[in-house]
Protein backbone atom coordinates (compact mmCIF):
# COMPACT_ATOMS: atom_id res chain seq x y z
CA UNK A 1 0.00 0.00 0.00
CA UNK A 2 1.68 3.40 -0.89
CA UNK A 3 2.40 5.76 1.66
CA UNK A 4 2.16 2.86 4.34
CA UNK A 5 5.17 1.20 6.32
CA UNK A 6 6.23 -1.94 5.04
CA UNK A 7 8.10 -4.94 6.14
CA UNK A 8 10.91 -6.29 3.55
CA UNK A 9 11.09 -9.53 3.48
CA UNK A 10 13.77 -11.20 5.35
CA UNK A 11 14.37 -7.71 7.38
CA UNK A 12 16.27 -4.50 6.70
CA UNK A 13 19.33 -6.23 5.79
CA UNK A 14 17.34 -7.60 2.61
CA UNK A 15 17.02 -4.08 1.25
CA UNK A 16 20.83 -3.32 2.17
CA UNK A 17 21.69 -6.89 -0.11
CA UNK A 18 19.06 -5.52 -2.68
CA UNK A 19 20.89 -2.32 -3.40
CA UNK A 20 24.03 -4.06 -3.71
CA UNK A 21 23.01 -6.63 -5.83
CA UNK A 22 21.50 -3.94 -8.04
CA UNK A 23 24.71 -1.75 -8.06
CA UNK A 24 26.78 -4.92 -8.42
CA UNK A 25 24.13 -5.23 -11.56
CA UNK A 26 25.48 -2.02 -13.05
CA UNK A 27 29.13 -3.37 -12.68
CA UNK A 28 29.92 -1.25 -9.17
CA UNK A 29 32.11 -3.09 -6.88
CA UNK A 30 31.08 -3.52 -3.14
CA UNK A 31 33.38 -3.45 -0.30
CA UNK A 32 32.35 -3.49 3.50
CA UNK A 33 34.54 -4.29 6.43
CA UNK A 34 36.61 -0.96 4.95
CA UNK A 35 36.82 1.68 7.47
CA UNK A 36 37.77 5.05 5.61
CA UNK A 37 40.26 6.54 7.57
CA UNK A 38 40.67 10.28 5.53
CA UNK A 39 38.97 11.49 2.65
CA UNK A 40 41.88 13.26 1.01
CA UNK A 41 41.78 16.71 -0.84
CA UNK A 42 44.00 18.26 -3.70
CA UNK A 43 44.00 21.79 -4.43
CA UNK A 44 40.25 22.09 -2.71
CA UNK A 45 38.89 18.92 -4.54
CA UNK A 46 38.49 15.53 -3.26
CA UNK A 47 41.45 13.42 -4.25
CA UNK A 48 39.97 10.15 -3.08
CA UNK A 49 39.79 8.50 0.06
CA UNK A 50 42.64 6.88 2.62
CA UNK A 51 41.34 3.53 4.52
CA UNK A 52 42.43 2.57 7.94
CA UNK A 53 44.19 -0.19 6.95
CA UNK A 54 46.30 2.43 4.76
CA UNK A 55 44.78 1.81 1.43
CA UNK A 56 44.44 4.32 -0.89
CA UNK A 57 42.23 4.88 -3.04
CA UNK A 58 41.93 7.55 -5.66
CA UNK A 59 38.74 9.45 -6.70
CA UNK A 60 37.39 11.95 -8.83
CA UNK A 61 34.49 11.91 -6.93
CA UNK A 62 33.21 10.88 -3.51
CA UNK A 63 30.15 10.86 -1.41
CA UNK A 64 29.96 10.26 1.86
CA UNK A 65 27.11 9.11 3.60
CA UNK A 66 28.64 8.84 7.29
CA UNK A 67 27.36 10.99 10.45
CA UNK A 68 27.82 14.81 9.50
CA UNK A 69 30.36 14.75 12.46
CA UNK A 70 32.41 11.65 10.87
CA UNK A 71 32.12 13.25 7.76
CA UNK A 72 33.80 16.70 8.15
CA UNK A 73 35.24 16.77 11.54
CA UNK A 74 36.81 13.24 11.95
CA UNK A 75 37.58 12.16 8.25
CA UNK A 76 38.61 16.03 7.04
CA UNK A 77 41.05 17.77 7.70
CA UNK A 78 39.72 21.56 9.29
CA UNK A 79 42.31 23.75 7.12
CA UNK A 80 40.26 22.18 4.07
CA UNK A 81 36.80 23.71 5.41
CA UNK A 82 35.64 27.12 6.35
CA UNK A 83 35.70 28.40 9.73
CA UNK A 84 31.74 29.10 9.31
CA UNK A 85 30.55 25.61 7.92
CA UNK A 86 33.23 23.78 10.56
CA UNK A 87 31.45 25.60 13.06
CA UNK A 88 28.02 24.59 12.09
CA UNK A 89 28.98 21.16 12.07
CA UNK A 90 30.27 21.36 15.89
CA UNK A 91 26.75 22.75 16.77
CA UNK A 92 24.85 19.76 15.36
CA UNK A 93 22.59 18.61 17.58
CA UNK A 94 22.81 14.82 17.44
CA UNK A 95 21.41 13.42 20.79
CA UNK A 96 18.96 10.57 21.65
CA UNK A 97 17.07 8.85 24.20
CA UNK A 98 16.22 6.03 22.18
CA UNK A 99 16.06 2.59 22.98
CA UNK A 100 15.52 -0.59 20.64
CA UNK A 101 14.34 -3.68 22.32
CA UNK A 102 14.08 -6.84 20.27
CA UNK A 103 12.35 -10.14 21.40
CA UNK A 104 12.24 -13.21 20.31
CA UNK A 105 8.51 -14.86 21.46
CA UNK A 106 7.70 -18.51 22.00
CA UNK A 107 3.68 -17.60 20.74
CA UNK A 108 1.61 -14.57 19.75
CA UNK A 109 0.22 -11.89 22.15
CA UNK A 110 -3.29 -12.80 23.28
CA UNK A 111 -4.52 -9.13 24.00
CA UNK A 112 -7.74 -8.87 25.89
CA UNK A 113 -9.28 -6.20 23.67
CA UNK A 114 -8.73 -8.53 20.45
CA UNK A 115 -7.84 -12.16 21.32
CA UNK A 116 -8.08 -13.51 18.06
CA UNK A 117 -4.99 -13.39 16.16
CA UNK A 118 -5.67 -10.83 13.32
CA UNK A 119 -2.85 -9.69 10.68
CA UNK A 120 -4.64 -6.03 11.10
CA UNK A 121 -3.25 -6.16 14.83
CA UNK A 122 -0.77 -8.45 15.12
CA UNK A 123 0.78 -7.34 12.11
CA UNK A 124 0.35 -3.71 12.07
CA UNK A 125 1.77 -0.79 14.54
CA UNK A 126 1.05 -1.39 18.27
CA UNK A 127 1.78 1.87 20.14
CA UNK A 128 2.45 1.56 23.61
CA UNK A 129 0.96 4.93 24.70
CA UNK A 130 -2.37 5.82 26.91
CA UNK A 131 -2.28 9.86 26.67
CA UNK A 132 -0.28 12.77 25.81
CA UNK A 133 0.58 13.43 28.64
CA UNK A 134 1.66 10.20 29.75
CA UNK A 135 4.32 10.66 26.41
CA UNK A 136 5.35 14.67 27.58
CA UNK A 137 6.06 12.72 31.34
CA UNK A 138 8.72 9.81 29.78
CA UNK A 139 10.21 12.97 27.55
CA UNK A 140 10.58 15.13 30.61
CA UNK A 141 11.85 12.46 33.22
CA UNK A 142 14.73 11.54 30.49
CA UNK A 143 14.83 15.28 30.37
CA UNK A 144 15.52 15.44 33.89
CA UNK A 145 17.84 12.69 33.80
CA UNK A 146 15.55 9.59 34.78
CA UNK A 147 14.61 6.92 32.38
CA UNK A 148 10.51 7.10 31.39
CA UNK A 149 8.80 5.74 33.94
CA UNK A 150 6.30 4.82 31.54
CA UNK A 151 8.06 4.37 28.27
CA UNK A 152 6.43 4.71 24.73
CA UNK A 153 6.71 2.08 22.67
CA UNK A 154 6.09 1.51 18.67
CA UNK A 155 6.15 -1.84 18.32
CA UNK A 156 5.86 -4.59 15.45
CA UNK A 157 5.96 -8.05 14.58
CA UNK A 158 7.32 -8.34 11.39
CA UNK A 159 7.52 -12.63 11.60
CA UNK A 160 3.79 -12.52 11.28
CA UNK A 161 3.92 -11.64 7.34
CA UNK A 162 7.43 -13.14 6.66
CA UNK A 163 8.19 -16.76 7.75
CA UNK A 164 11.69 -16.55 7.17
CA UNK A 165 12.38 -14.37 10.65
CA UNK A 166 11.64 -17.49 13.10
CA UNK A 167 10.94 -21.07 13.24
CA UNK A 168 7.40 -22.24 12.88
CA UNK A 169 5.33 -20.77 15.77
CA UNK A 170 8.05 -18.43 17.14
CA UNK A 171 8.01 -14.55 16.90
CA UNK A 172 10.60 -12.08 16.74
CA UNK A 173 8.96 -8.62 18.15
CA UNK A 174 10.80 -4.84 17.42
CA UNK A 175 10.02 -2.68 19.95
CA UNK A 176 11.05 0.98 19.39
CA UNK A 177 11.18 2.63 22.61
CA UNK A 178 11.67 6.18 24.03
CA UNK A 179 12.99 7.56 26.25
CA UNK A 180 16.30 7.26 28.75
CA UNK A 181 18.66 10.26 29.59
CA UNK A 182 20.72 11.06 26.80
CA UNK A 183 23.77 10.95 28.35
CA UNK A 184 23.27 7.12 28.36
CA UNK A 185 25.30 7.26 24.57
CA UNK A 186 28.62 8.39 26.91
CA UNK A 187 27.83 6.49 30.57
CA UNK A 188 25.12 4.51 30.45
CA UNK A 189 23.57 2.88 33.50
CA UNK A 190 23.03 -0.68 32.37
CA UNK A 191 20.87 -1.62 35.55
CA UNK A 192 18.07 1.25 35.05
CA UNK A 193 18.31 0.40 31.02
CA UNK A 194 17.47 -3.19 32.29
CA UNK A 195 14.20 -1.84 34.20
CA UNK A 196 13.41 0.53 31.81
CA UNK A 197 13.11 -2.93 29.56
CA UNK A 198 11.51 -4.66 32.43
CA UNK A 199 9.02 -1.94 32.48
CA UNK A 200 8.19 -1.56 28.38
CA UNK A 201 7.65 -5.75 28.81
CA UNK A 202 5.07 -5.07 31.86
CA UNK A 203 3.25 -2.36 29.56
CA UNK A 204 2.85 -5.11 26.94
CA UNK A 205 1.75 -7.85 29.82
CA UNK A 206 -1.09 -5.24 31.22
CA UNK A 207 -2.84 -5.48 27.57
CA UNK A 208 -1.74 -8.94 26.81
CA UNK A 209 -1.54 -11.28 29.79
CA UNK A 210 1.16 -14.00 29.85
CA UNK A 211 3.00 -11.92 27.24
CA UNK A 212 6.31 -12.15 29.65
CA UNK A 213 6.29 -15.40 29.86
CA UNK A 214 6.34 -16.01 26.16
CA UNK A 215 9.85 -13.82 25.88
CA UNK A 216 12.53 -16.42 24.76
CA UNK A 217 15.45 -13.82 24.33
CA UNK A 218 15.55 -10.35 24.19
CA UNK A 219 18.23 -7.59 23.18
CA UNK A 220 18.13 -3.93 24.36
CA UNK A 221 20.02 -1.50 22.64
CA UNK A 222 20.26 1.97 23.79
CA UNK A 223 22.21 5.12 23.05
CA UNK A 224 25.60 3.80 24.24
CA UNK A 225 25.55 0.46 21.92
CA UNK A 226 23.85 2.65 18.76
CA UNK A 227 26.95 4.96 19.09
CA UNK A 228 29.53 2.25 19.92
CA UNK A 229 28.52 -0.62 17.81
CA UNK A 230 26.75 1.44 14.89
CA UNK A 231 28.52 4.54 14.64
CA UNK A 232 25.91 6.51 15.41
CA UNK A 233 27.01 9.99 16.74
CA UNK A 234 25.13 10.16 20.19
CA UNK A 235 22.90 7.43 19.41
CA UNK A 236 21.31 9.62 17.14
CA UNK A 237 19.24 7.10 14.74
CA UNK A 238 19.11 10.00 12.14
CA UNK A 239 22.71 11.19 12.32
CA UNK A 240 21.28 14.06 13.93
CA UNK A 241 18.29 15.57 15.57
CA UNK A 242 15.23 16.01 13.53
CA UNK A 243 14.36 19.66 15.08
CA UNK A 244 13.09 22.69 12.85
CA UNK A 245 16.89 24.51 12.79
CA UNK A 246 18.13 21.21 11.51
CA UNK A 247 15.54 20.63 8.25
CA UNK A 248 15.51 21.94 4.98
CA UNK A 249 18.40 23.82 4.33
CA UNK A 250 19.85 23.58 7.44
CA UNK A 251 20.67 20.21 7.05
CA UNK A 252 23.10 19.51 8.05
CA UNK A 253 24.18 23.43 7.41
CA UNK A 254 23.12 26.13 5.40
CA UNK A 255 24.33 26.83 1.97
CA UNK A 256 25.09 23.03 1.97
CA UNK A 257 21.20 21.16 1.46
CA UNK A 258 22.07 21.03 -2.44
CA UNK A 259 24.11 17.94 -0.99
CA UNK A 260 27.37 19.40 -2.53
CA UNK A 261 30.28 20.22 0.69
CA UNK A 262 32.97 23.21 0.81
CA UNK A 263 35.28 20.70 -0.77
CA UNK A 264 34.92 20.03 -4.54
CA UNK A 265 33.42 17.14 -6.15
CA UNK A 266 32.87 15.86 -2.38
CA UNK A 267 29.03 15.34 -1.64
CA UNK A 268 27.28 13.92 1.33
CA UNK A 269 23.85 12.05 0.99
CA UNK A 270 23.42 10.41 4.72
CA UNK A 271 20.88 10.38 7.14
CA UNK A 272 21.88 13.99 8.08
CA UNK A 273 21.34 15.55 4.94
CA UNK A 274 17.79 16.86 3.15
CA UNK A 275 15.49 14.20 2.82
CA UNK A 276 16.99 12.09 5.90
CA UNK A 277 16.48 10.31 8.47
CA UNK A 278 15.13 7.25 7.78
CA UNK A 279 14.97 5.11 5.00
CA UNK A 280 13.90 7.35 2.39
CA UNK A 281 16.10 6.65 -0.53
CA UNK A 282 15.84 10.46 -1.14
CA UNK A 283 19.75 11.91 -0.50
CA UNK A 284 20.42 9.09 -2.99
CA UNK A 285 18.41 10.16 -5.32
CA UNK A 286 18.81 13.63 -5.30
CA UNK A 287 23.07 13.50 -4.95
CA UNK A 288 23.24 11.58 -7.83
CA UNK A 289 20.90 14.34 -9.74
CA UNK A 290 23.57 17.04 -8.19
CA UNK A 291 26.70 15.39 -9.32
CA UNK A 292 25.04 14.66 -12.85
CA UNK A 293 24.32 18.49 -13.35
CA UNK A 294 27.72 19.11 -11.73
CA UNK A 295 29.48 16.77 -14.42
CA UNK A 296 27.54 18.52 -17.21
CA UNK A 297 28.31 21.72 -16.01
CA UNK A 298 31.67 21.29 -15.53
CA UNK A 299 31.52 19.85 -19.57
CA UNK A 300 30.46 23.18 -20.90
CA UNK A 301 32.91 24.81 -18.78
CA UNK A 302 35.47 22.88 -20.36
CA UNK A 303 34.00 23.33 -23.87
CA UNK A 304 34.37 27.03 -23.20
CA UNK A 305 37.19 27.21 -22.28
CA UNK A 306 38.65 25.44 -25.26
CA UNK A 307 36.78 27.83 -27.49
CA UNK A 308 37.83 30.68 -25.86
CA UNK A 309 41.08 29.62 -26.11
CA UNK A 310 41.27 28.53 -29.85
C1 LIG B 1 16.72 1.48 16.27
C2 LIG B 1 16.45 2.18 14.97
C3 LIG B 1 15.17 2.17 14.46
C4 LIG B 1 14.89 2.82 13.25
N1 LIG B 1 13.64 2.72 12.73
C5 LIG B 1 13.40 3.24 11.51
C6 LIG B 1 12.14 3.03 10.87
O1 LIG B 1 11.26 2.37 11.41
N2 LIG B 1 11.94 3.58 9.65
C7 LIG B 1 12.91 4.31 9.04
O2 LIG B 1 12.69 4.79 7.91
N3 LIG B 1 14.13 4.52 9.61
C8 LIG B 1 14.39 3.99 10.82
N4 LIG B 1 15.61 4.16 11.39
C9 LIG B 1 16.57 5.08 10.76
C10 LIG B 1 17.30 4.47 9.58
O3 LIG B 1 17.92 3.27 9.99
C11 LIG B 1 18.35 5.47 9.11
O4 LIG B 1 17.74 6.72 8.80
C12 LIG B 1 19.07 4.94 7.88
O5 LIG B 1 19.73 3.71 8.17
C13 LIG B 1 20.09 5.95 7.44
O6 LIG B 1 20.81 5.41 6.38
P1 LIG B 1 22.22 6.04 6.05
O7 LIG B 1 22.79 5.25 4.93
O8 LIG B 1 22.10 7.52 5.90
O9 LIG B 1 23.08 5.83 7.37
P2 LIG B 1 23.49 4.50 8.15
O10 LIG B 1 22.52 3.41 7.92
O11 LIG B 1 23.80 4.93 9.56
O12 LIG B 1 24.82 4.09 7.40
C14 LIG B 1 26.01 4.84 7.54
C15 LIG B 1 27.12 3.85 7.34
O13 LIG B 1 28.36 4.54 7.31
C16 LIG B 1 29.30 3.69 7.95
N5 LIG B 1 30.47 4.47 8.34
C17 LIG B 1 30.58 5.40 9.33
N6 LIG B 1 31.84 5.86 9.37
C18 LIG B 1 32.53 5.22 8.41
C19 LIG B 1 33.89 5.25 7.97
N7 LIG B 1 34.80 6.05 8.52
N8 LIG B 1 34.26 4.43 6.95
C20 LIG B 1 33.35 3.60 6.36
N9 LIG B 1 32.05 3.52 6.72
C21 LIG B 1 31.66 4.33 7.74
C22 LIG B 1 28.54 3.13 9.13
O14 LIG B 1 29.18 1.97 9.62
C23 LIG B 1 27.20 2.83 8.47
O15 LIG B 1 27.17 1.54 7.91
C24 LIG B 1 15.92 3.50 12.57
C25 LIG B 1 17.23 3.48 13.09
C26 LIG B 1 17.49 2.81 14.27
C27 LIG B 1 18.92 2.77 14.80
Amino acid sequence: QSGAWGFPRGGMGAVAAAIAASARGFGATVRTDAEVGRIRVRDGAVAGVTLASGEEIDASCVVTTAHPAISFLRLLDRAELPAGFAADIEHWQTRSGTVKINLALDRLPVFTAHPSVDPAVHGGTIVLSESLDDVENAFQEAVGGKPATLPFADICIPSVFDDSLAPSGKHVMSMFTQWVPDTYADTPDEAALADYADRVIARVEAVAPGFTDSVLHRQVIGPYEMQEEYGLVGGNIFHGELSLGQLFHGRPAAGYADLRTPVRWLYQAGSGTHGGGGVTGIPGRNVVRQILADQRAERWRRRLRRGSSA
